[in-house]
Order: C-alpha cells, then sequence, then structure tokens
C-alpha cells in the first residue's frame, strides 16, 4: 500500500510538478536580443505594438520554444530565425487571451518551400482520385504543423495581398481544438456560439454572392472552400488587412476583435 502511495506521489511530481517548475523557470529567463531582433525583421507591426503585448508575446515565444519541436524536412537546417518567427506569428493569436499555448500541438515541420502531399480525393460518381499537391502550409489535429519557410519567413508578395501562411495554419488549430475543425474555435457559451455561427454564415454567405458575381473582397476567396477555411481566412484578413476589414465587415472585425481580444488596427 506504501509502495502505491510512493508511486503516485512520484508520477504526480514527474508529471505534474517538475513539468511546471521547469516552464515557470524557462519563462523567468531573459527574452534573448537576438529573438527580438528577429521579431522586428519579421513580424511586421512588432514594433509598433504597445508594450504589454510585446512582454506577452515574448512569454508566449517562450514557452512555445519550450513546449514543442521544430523538424526541419526537405534538408532545411532550423535555425533560431525559422522558429522565433514561427512562433511570433503563431502566438499573435493567443495575446491577452486566457487560452494555453497550443495545447495539442507537438511538432512544427518546416521544408524550404512548397512541399508535395498526396491527396485522394472522391467526386458524386465514386471515383476516386490521387494527386501530389504543392503545398504551403498544412495543419493536422493530431499535433503537427507542416510549413514552407520561403512562404512562412517575411515575404513581401504575402504581405501585399495580406496573406500570412503561419497566421492560418495556426487560426486552424484554434478551430481544431474543440475536437471538429469547422469554423468555431472555443468559446464561452452556447450564446456564443450561436452569435458566431449566424455571422459567420452571413459573412461566408455574401463571399459566395461576391465571388458568383466578379465583385473584389477583401477576404480571400479561398475561404469560400469551407467554413473551416473561411476562419482560417479571415483570421489572416483580420491581422494583415485589419483596417480594410473593419471597414468593409465592421460586424466580423468586431466579431474577430472580442475572440482574438486585441485590435490590430492599433498597431497596423
Ligand atoms: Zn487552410
Amino acid at each position: 500500500m506504501e509502495w502505491l502511495v510512493l508511486i503516485i506521489v512520484l508520477l504526480v511530481l514527474g508529471i505534474v510538478v517538475l513539468p511546471r517548475l521547469r516552464l515557470r523557470h524557462v519563462l523567468s529567463q531573459a527574452f534573448p536580443l537576438s529573438y527580438s531582433k528577429i521579431l522586428r525583421k519579421n513580424l511586421p507591426g512588432y514594433t509598433r505594438m504597445p508594450t504589454d503585448l510585446q512582454m506577452q508575446l515574448k512569454k508566449r515565444i517562450r514557452q512555445f520554444l519550450y513546449q514543442k519541436t521544430f523538424v526541419g524536412c526537405g534538408g532545411l537546417t532550423i535555425t533560431d530565425e525559422i522558429k522565433v518567427t514561427i512562433a511570433g506569428k503563431a502566438c499573435l493569436l493567443l495575446l491577452n487571451r486566457e487560452s494555453d499555448v497550443y495545447p495539442q500541438l507537438t511538432h512544427v515541420l518546416v521544408y524550404p518551400s512548397a512541399f508535395v502531399a498526396p491527396r485522394t480525393q472522391m467526386n458524386s460518381d465514386g471515383i476516386v482520385t490521387h494527386t501530389n499537391q504543392g503545398l504551403s502550409g498544412e495543419s493536422w489535429s493530431d499535433g503537427r504543423v507542416i510549413l514552407a519557410w520561403d512562404q512562412a519567413a517575411h515575404n513581401l508578395d504575402n504581405e501585399a495581398r495580406g496573406q500570412d501562411v503561419v497566421i492560418h495554419e495556426f487560426a486552424h488549430q484554434l478551430d481544431s481544438e474543440t475536437g471538429t475543425t469547422n469554423g468555431a474555435p472555443a468559446l464561452k457559451s452556447a450564446a456564443a456560439y450561436k452569435a458566431w455561427s449566424a455571422l459567420m454564415e452571413r459573412e461566408y454567405a455574401q463571399l459566395h454572392h461576391a465571388i458568383a458575381n466578379d465583385i473584389a473582397t477583401v477576404i480571400d476567396p479561398y475561404g469560400a472552400t469551407n467554413p473551416a477555411e473561411f476562419f482560417a481566412v479571415v483570421t489572416e484578413a483580420f491581422f494583415k488587412k485589419s483596417r480594410d476589414l473593419a471597414h468593409y465587415h465592421p460586424a466580423l472585425y468586431e466579431q474577430l476583435r472580442a475572440y482574438y481580444q486585441v485590435d490590430p488596427c492599433d498597431w497596423v
């Protein structure tokens, strides 16, 4: 009996207490100057963010780097620049929020450029096709995010289009934390889900209407693929085309501002 108690105490120490103490120690360390330099270079808007958000971001990045494993694929060597840039963009989505740092995520796989992913699709006639698609990012609910570094790094073309593959894939991670990736991340109440889905459905229908009528939109047409892609795409727009989104889709901007608890119009 005493042995059993001892084993339980050791398990609790090993699984719960020690990792927490180690994390607390990691978070108390000074943020390296070289990391700050990477944030200034690769995170547009970082220097204009209020100081308290910068401090929060650094703390979240520290936790992200401590808890997640980066894997270089296709011959890529993982550097501090790769890790801090990806962690920095991913953690933008967590500022001012009570959530943990992507608790289900364990690995970030990074390729030098677009990676090829085999895909199997079945059409309505039951015909199965196998294709090899070139992708710049992918989010899995089994704890992996896969990224192409040339797209994840500070990329002027993507910047001009208001696109960011890291923000996109990590929005999918938030979405999948509920157990289903359906365009609705974890919200506080049933009423919040109701309001969320009513507004998102309206905006989603509006995007389909705009595409069908050749009307230019702030929201990337890729968002019309399905509700999960819609949430990822409007999250990109919220952080990368903040003023345009606030101007043309004020209710959607307000909904995302309430969810993300920041107002990127303050620092774009
Ligand atoms: Zn996506």
